[in-house]
């Protein structure tokens, strides 16, 4: 069976985010979306629990795909679960640099894994958490950049923040 891993902060869940799971489940039987702790954004908006929940609520329509978490080395978490696929979206040029450094820096840690980029679609690119944020905080209308079944929750937390 042909099994990939999906890791991400996805704090929380965009569209863009849904577009590489769609077409990266079209690609192997199996596509695990993982929440990943992320050094460098150690605080996020939603726990992740919380994003889990999300996305479990916006795959379920997706037999093959589930959502796990990883709170320490994604290589470690690969040799756990005995996947050595990654799969990571690139939206442009500006993702390359650190996306590449990464999976370079996982070779080294597992030397059996590969990591495959898929291209963001057109209407995406300009698409990020941080970019959905900032709209959604300035009361702009984010329906275009998430997934229906989580933009209330997601507008509710970021409107209702003290
Ligand atoms: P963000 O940069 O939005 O905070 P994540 O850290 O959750 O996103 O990113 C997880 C993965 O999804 C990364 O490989 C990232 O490049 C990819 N990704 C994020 N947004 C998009 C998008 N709009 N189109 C394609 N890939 C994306």
């Amino acid at each position: 069976m042909s099994q990939a891993v999906y890791p991400g902060s996805f704090d929380p869940v965009t569209r863009g985010h849904m577009d590489i799971i769609s077409r990266a489940a079209k690609l192997f039987d199996h596509l695990t979306v993982v929440v990943a702790h992320n050094l460098s954004k150690p605080t996020g908006l939603f726990t992740v629990e919380e994003r889990v929940q999300m996305l479990r609520r916006c795959t379920e329509k997706l037999p093959n795909v589930s959502v796990d978490v990883c709170d320490g080395l994604l290589a470690d978490y690969l040799r756990k679960v005995g996947v050595n696929v990654v799969v990571k979206g690139l939206r442009a040029m500006s993702d390359f640099e650190q996306e590449f450094q990464q999976a370079l820096t996982n070779k080294q840690l597992y030397p059996e894994m590969e990591t495959l980029f898929i291209s963001s679609a057109v209407e995406y690119t300009y698409l990020s958490s941080s970019i959905v944020k900032q709209v959604c905080s300035l009361r702009g209308d984010i329906t275009d950049f998430v997934p229906p079944e989580v933009k209330d929750e997601i507008v509710n937390r970021i409107q209702n923040r003290a």
